[in-house]
């Protein structure tokens, strides 16, 4: 699995980081961003849902 946010898409509802925190978190300025080492994701049953959480599908898992 790969995980990546299109920063350009991203509008920082935050919803991935509520979503699944273990893999998610939100930049200093609000905008959902993937924790260093986990863009594999973790092994998280969350990930997939947390893209289906975004609003505006800026999350791509791939895998
Ligand atoms: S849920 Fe989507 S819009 Fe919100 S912070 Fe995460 S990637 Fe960005």
């Amino acid at each position: 699995m790969r995980i990546s946010i299109d920063e350009h898409v991203c509008i920082g509802a935050g919803q991935c980081a509520l979503t699944s925190p273990q893999v998610f978190t939100q930049d200093e300025d609000g905008f959902g961003a993937v924790l260093t080492g986990r863009e594999d994701g973790a092994g998280d049953p969350l990930v997939k849902e947390a893209a289906r959480a975004c609003p505006v599908q800026a999350i791509t898992v791939d895998g």
